[in-house]
């Protein structure tokens, strides 16, 4: 058995995980529109259209051209007729342009044995090539997978690690997809490794999934060029950090470490085996407040109200719907939020699973810094932002701060350290 690594401090302990009622991963609806945004986080940079209202589109043809590094190519997830292009409001908080597609006519991949290339006698440069092409972004960051993948390959002998950690005790999809795609994400890396020559590979994975579950993978793992380890990591919450992964394996400077998620990894595996753009995502429907909680792969750009009703809709009436999850995740503006490229979880929380209530004064009880993974004082920088003293709040970390969530989720007079955090720095042009 090999000996579970830990993280150095902070995280927050969760003694059980919610369990995921319905076990498999099913195809969602196709969306009658959708709505497809432009760039894909904070740190992207938008593509540009190519497309123009009233034109029809074929299922993943292009509708935006990458613009320049942090960029990607964005294609239309159905076919169907532009109906819009108009500014938006991202499931991420910030503004961007997005394509709103109806749905007309034929598709040209759904439903057609999909192709298969033969990877293995490409080079480099031509995978690349595809990955960009085919507008495939990382799952976690929203920033374009090719770029990523070229820039680590002028820097070769770094450890790759295939995260299938999870943000909170919520989430399911990375783990989920070990057990599900096993060959695709075993193949996947090993593209991933050919474009950026990584000197080891680790697959990280939480102490608590059962061995049973993960037995299709290990077996996959046998037959994996270049070689890959299993690594298991003990569970404390948010489990998916690049910086913590990097200090539990002893690996020294942070940035000789490189995460990428299974989710990614079959998302570029179709891309360069199956022609296929990024046009679809795997997530996480759940939360206490929906009746039947599943993993749905869905189209790019569908409302995530259609999921929700895929999944039986509301038990009762939430508290909040959040995407992303209750440590790092942000509120949904309405059930018309579309799914993006970096959408992973869909929760609809019950008031018990918010904990929510009125923010009271610092009791002074030590536990965000406690929770701190990165060893910061949060109450310290927070009570500086608050009374104008930004530099002193920089001097004490505010740029060494990830945004974890960890401090916020065990405040026990709910501050919301996080956010003031993340507006300060916003306001501040510090990224
Ligand atoms: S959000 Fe920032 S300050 Fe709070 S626990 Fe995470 S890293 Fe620390
Ligand atoms: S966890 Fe909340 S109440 Fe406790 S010290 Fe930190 S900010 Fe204050």
């Amino acid at each position: 058995m090999i000996r579970p690594r830990g993280f150095r401090h902070g995280g927050v302990s969760v003694d059980h995980r919610i369990p995921l009622r319905t076990g498999h991963v099913e195809n969602a609806f196709l969306p009658m529109h959708a709505m497809v945004v432009l760039r894909e986080s904070l740190n992207a940079t938008e593509a540009s259209p190519v497309v123009s209202v009233g034109q029809e589109v074929r299922e993943g043809q292009l509708l935006a051209r990458a613009v320049g590094k942090r960029s990607a190519n964005v294609h239309s997830p159905i076919p169907g007729v532009v109906r819009r292009i108009e500014r938006v409001r991202a499931p991420g908080g910030y503004d961007t342009f997005a394509v709103v597609v109806s749905l007309e006519g034929a598709f040209s991949m759904l439903g057609k044995k999909p192709e298969r290339y033969l990877w293995k006698s490409l080079n480099k440069a031509d995978i690349a090539h595809i990955i960009h092409d085919k507008g495939i972004v990382c799952v976690s960051t929203g920033l374009p997978l090719s770029d990523i993948l070229t820039d680590r390959a002028s820097k070769p002998g770094f450890v790759m690690v295939v995260n299938a950690l999870e943000m909170d005790p919520y989430r399911r999809v990375e783990e989920t997809l070990l057990s599900l795609r096993p060959m695709d994400v075993v193949d996947g890396c090993a593209i991933a490794a050919r474009v950026a020559s990584p000197g080891k590979i680790i697959v990280a994975v939480d102490e608590s999934v059962p061995r049973e579950s993960l037995a299709a993978f290990e077996a996959a793992l046998h037959t994996a060029e270049p070689a890959m380890t299993l690594q298991f990591f003990k569970r404390r919450f948010p489990q998916d950090m690049p910086s913590q992964i990097a200090a539990a394996l002893e690996v020294p400077v942070a940035g000789d470490l490189f995460t990428i998620a299974p989710a990614t990894l079959v998302a570029l595996h179709e891309a360069v085996v199956s022609n296929k753009p990024h046009i679809e995502q795997y997530v996480h429907v759940g939360g206490g407040a929906v009746k039947n909680p599943a993993i749905l792969k869905a189209r790019i750009g569908a409302p995530i109200g259609d999921l929700i009703e895929e999944c039986g809709g509301f038990s009762g009436k939430p508290e909040i719907l959040v995407i992303g999850g209750p440590y790092r995740g942000r509120a949904a503006i309405d059930l018309d939020t579309p799914v993006t490229r970096t959408t992973r979880a869909i929760l609809a929380l019950r008031g018990d699973e918010t904990k929510t209530a009125p923010e009271r004064p610092c009791v002074r009880c030590g536990e965000c810094l406690t929770a701190c993974p990165e060893g910061l004082d949060p109450y310290t920088i927070y009570k500086n932002l608050k009374v104008g003293r930004m530099e002193i709040a920089i001097a004490t970390g505010l740029q060494s701060c990830t945004s974890c969530g960890a401090c916020a989720y065990v405040c026990r007079s709910r501050i919301p350290l996080v956010r003031v955090f993340d507006e300060a720095r916003a306001k501040e042009g510090l990224s």
